[in-house]
């Protein structure tokens, strides 16, 4: 039997599209449009200005806080600009503009450590913090934090998240395939930050070409590949750290409160780099996929590269776009232009057709329950949402809204066509404010 979480949904998955493609290394952008807000936190302060001339993999944006992370040059070339451009949020925001030289002149600021394992366990969050490293699975929570639990917690396991579980996302599953060593070398690193006893990487099983791959790059070693099975949203933290040791995170915790720790394997393999060849977070594997988009593919992309790069790399369009959508599309956000560029958490963009864009009218609910049997929190989607519609915030937070991980699984499965997310999200909102006050 294989091993899994309660409640989830089984989408179609539409990785056949680009499964196969290996990564293409897409050429660097002539123009990169580097954000300074690409991550969880405060967004980097600039350290260059326009006319400075950059190196390759220079530092352009210095993290502002305790989370916050650092921003480096995908290229070498010139400071065109800074100033605001759209953001994958929504909105505008702060971007350094560089024209580039096309030499790619490196500026070597990070020092190498082929002999990782002679480095202490807190230097390996200090490398990650000056590579700008964060959680490349579209989390984005600065690795440095998130590799420095407070004192009091013990972390006996880590988890490495190889699911891969939105429908049409494949970046991961061909990093694994390609990169599986450089991977297991950074997965061992995140061990040893932490002192952890366990590792395990963790797949779902319509992947068997990575399953094979990764056990192979772990013979030898203290490390167990698992594999999961294929429901969405099998990649969430409680949910594979549930389905894999049975514990459950507290409402309001974190994995540190069960001595648990997951990280996306796109972020070991990034580590990894850093640490071995001194190389910051400059640029990452980008699934470009959907029925709109002519020739599906995997690609290498420099931090930077805009939407519409992305899409020309695939061969342009295959008739209208009715909506792009950056990452999956249970979690992606929608984009309403191609000028937003790749940022270190875009794993993937969809072009979908007008027709498959459509959404069907909202009606009443029809009490059928369907969100509350695929909720993975246990929660109860049609109260959070009926009590959020009559502005009963405190009775949404009595409920457990704030727990709601926002995976979509009960909009996906509501017959009514109600979108239970937006009210969730609104009630987190309102709850905020409130605690603000
Ligand atoms: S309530 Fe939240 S966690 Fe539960 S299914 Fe809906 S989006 Fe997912
Ligand atoms: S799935 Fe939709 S119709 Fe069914 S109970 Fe939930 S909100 Fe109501």
């Amino acid at each position: 039997m294989s091993i899994t979480f309660k409640g989830g949904i089984h989408p179609a998955e539409n990785k056949h599209f680009s499964e196969k493609k290996p990564i293409e290394k897409l050429p660097a952008p002539e123009i990169a449009y580097v954000l300074l807000s690409q991550h969880i936190g405060a967004p980097a302060k600039p350290i260059v200005k326009k006319g400075d001339e950059v190196k390759f993999g220079q530092k352009i944006g210095e993290s502002a806080g305790f989370i916050s992370a650092n921003i480096h040059s995908p290229v070498s070339g010139k400071v065109k600009s800074i100033e605001d451009i759209p953001h994958f949020l929504g909105g505008y925001s702060t971007a350094i503009i560089i024209e580039n030289d096309g030499l790619d002149t490196p500026a070597d600021e990070l020092e190498k450590h082929s002999d990782w394992k002679s480095l202490s366990p807190d230097q390996i969050p200090k490398i990650a913090a000056e590579a700008g490293i964060v959680g490349m699975g579209g989390a984005t929570f600065p690795t440095n934090v998130k590799l420095s639990p407070p004192k009091d917690k013990k972390v006996h396991t880590v988890i490495l998240n190889g699911a891969e579980c939105e429908p049409y996302l494949t970046a991961d599953h061909r990093l694994m395939l390609e990169h599986s060593d450089e991977i297991v070398e950074g997965a061992e690193m995140i061990r040893f930050a932490l002192g952890a006893d366990r590792l395990i990487i963790a797949i779902e099983e319509n992947k068997p070409d990575a399953i094979a791959t990764m056990r192979k790059s772990v013979e030898g070693k203290q490390i167990e590949v698992a594999v999961l099975k294929t429901k969405y949203p099998q990649g969430a933290e409680k949910q594979l750290i549930n389905a894999l040791t049975g514990l459950e995170v507290p409402s309001g915790g974190l994995p540190f409160d069960v001595g648990c720790y997951v990280q996306n394997v796109s972020t070991a393999k990034a580590l990894r780099d850093a640490v071995i060849d001194g190389k910051p977070l400059v640029e990452r594997v980008v699934t470009v996929s959907g029925l709109a988009v002519d020739e599906p593919k995997n690609v290498l992309a420099r931090i930077g590269t805009t939407l519409s790069e992305l899409l020309e790399s695939a061969n342009g369009a295959k008739g209208e776009i009715g909506k792009i959508v950056m990452g999956g599309p249970m979690m992606g956000l929608d984009q309403w232009t191609l000028e937003t560029p790749v940022t270190k958490g875009t794993s993937g963009v969809l072009f979908i057709p007008p027709k498959q864009a459509k959404v069907g009218e909202e009606t009443n609910c029809i009490l059928c329950a369907s969100c509350i049997d695929v909720c993975p929190m246990k929660l109860m989607p049609t109260s959070l949402a009926q009590n959020t519609k009559y502005e009963k915030f405190d009775m949404a937070k009595k409920l457990g809204v704030l727990d709601c991980i926002e995976c979509g699984s009960c909009v996906y499965v509501c017959p009514a066509n109600i979108n239970l997310l937006h009210y969730i999200r609104w009630a987190k909102v309102e709850i905020r404010k409130m605690s603000k006050k």
